[in-house]
């Protein structure tokens, strides 16, 4: 058994924090592989070293006042390596940092440094290997991912390597030069380093419990997700639920390996299992719920459109003209509506109203602004009937007139549209209706 196991910012945050993931790591002789992030926020009004370093190496770089923000990069660490009684000194890593700083060696540069000397203390704490990512996490000129290259190049590294550290975030391109993933992106790296070793288990953690069945902060004390396939995570995802980096499922998902997302302040909690496909039956009927506002429809009617080869093309090509995305079309005999971002449509919008009339020469077009969508997805809808008429009679009860409704050929998902005022309502009453309902049955 190897497991993989990814610490976010805030379970490195500081010594207190430090030693939890030691404790963690240290009480299961599986956990092989280390890979973590930055020291993060200690509290709300804290700062990532992360966003200390940009900030710190965009004044350098600039020719400005930088040494007192280096300081308290410095102490960040020194507080971290003090606490925990460590015989490592960063004196000569910060020199070479400073040194490149002022040369301009790139803004990726500097913000690795946080996962880079985090990996040094790390390693040092757990007196496993130190693997610098720079060494085996490759990106082409361009700054795309190399997968296989670095797939081939981690896997033999890692072959002959019992335990180690490796930090999240970053890796070099060819010339030497060293290129992160986007903000989060440890998450990322944590995904790689398990399919290099082909691992067990991925395990991310972090500073919840796993993934909840809706936002904590519309719904009070939510459930956690026991386990939940990438599908459905990605409908989640989608609709701006957040734990994991968005990239982070593709190199696991091939080889099939799961990720738990688990809690450094509460590891007794088993925490969520993302899983390619399961036969675990969902706790409730729906997995999860998740939604955005800020959305707007663009409602167009003419008589006998139905008859017109051809409409719904020439009306979608005039919002492919001004690059805006549409994000549902429900449609009925003489009426089509198109779904869309409002930020993203407001800029354009008379332009695409005129750009309809002249496609299409609709009977009218009218608009209906402050949306939200809200989506209720889960695999357990599939074999249960009933489940949208439970979501539209709950709605109902809670007095929320439901302006559109879309159910995925996978029956994976069912979208809500509903005014933005309404929002916070309507998802409070259909995790009631599924969550809370079906709870005091079981
Ligand atoms: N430290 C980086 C960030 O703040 C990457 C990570 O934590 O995953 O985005």
């Amino acid at each position: 058994m190897k497991k993989v196991v990814k610490f976010g910012g805030s379970s490195l945050a500081s010594t207190r924090q430090f030693k939890k993931a030691g404790e963690i790591v240290r009480s299961d002789k599986t956990r092989r592989y280390v890979v973590p992030s930055a020291p993060g926020k200690r509290n709300d009004k804290d700062e990532k070293v992360t966003d200390m370093l940009y900030a710190c190496y965009d004044a350098a770089s600039a020719g400005t006042a930088y040494k007192k923000l280096l300081n308290r990069i410095k102490d960040r660490y020194l507080e971290i390596i003090d606490g925990l009684g460590l015989n490592l000194n960063l004196d000569y890593e910060f020199d070479r940092i400073e040194e490149n700083f002022v040369k301009g060696a790139g803004r990726d540069y500097a913000a690795s440094r946080g996962e880079y000397l985090n990996g040094l203390v790390m390693a040092s704490y757990l007196g496993y290997e130190f693997i610098d990512a720079a060494e085996v996490i490759f990106f082409d000129a361009l700054g795309n991912f190399e997968s296989d290259t670095t797939n081939k190049e981690l896997s033999e590294r890692l072959a002959h390597v019992e335990r180690a550290v490796i930090p999240g975030f970053y890796g070099s391109r060819h010339d030497g030069t060293i290129k992160t993933f986007s903000r989060g992106g440890s998450d990322v790296t944590g995904s790689i380093v398990a399919k290099a070793i082909h691992a067990d288990v991925y395990e991310n953690w972090t500073d919840v419990s796993g993934f909840l069945v809706a936002d904590p902060r519309i719904v009070d004390n939510p459930q956690v997700i026991e386990t939940i396939t990438y599908k459905e995570l990605r409908e989640l995802a989608y609709m701006g639920a957040s734990v994991l980096h968005e990239d982070a499922i593709f190199p696991v998902r091939k080889e099939g390996i799961p990720i738990n997302i688990r809690n450094t302040n509460k590891p007794e909690d088993k925490g969520t299992l993302i899983v390619e496909s399961t036969l675990r039956k969902p706790r409730y009927t729906i997995t999860g719920i998740a939604g955005k506002k800020g959305f707007c429809a663009i409602n167009i009617e003419k008589a006998m459109m139905n008859t017109e080869v051809g409409f719904g093309r020439k009306v979608l090509g005039v919002f492919e003209k001004f690059g805006i995305s549409f994000e549902h079309m429900p449609s009925g005999i003489d009426t089509m509506t198109i779904m869309v971002h409002q930020d993203e449509f407001e800029e354009y919008e008379q332009s695409v109203i005129a750009g309809i009339h002249r496609a299409v020469e609709p009977d009218s077009v009218d608009l209906e602004s402050d949306l939200a969508l809200v989506a209720v997805v889960g695999r357990g809808m599939k074999a249960t009937r009933g489940t949208a008429g439970r979501i539209f009679s709950a709605l109902a009860h809670a007095r929320i007139n439901v302006k559109m409704i879309d159910q995925g050929s996978s029956e994976l998902n069912i979208i809500i549209g509903v005014k933005n005022v309404d929002f916070e309502a309507a998802i409070k009453a259909i995790y009631d209706i599924f969550v809370t309902a079906e709870l005091q049955v079981l």
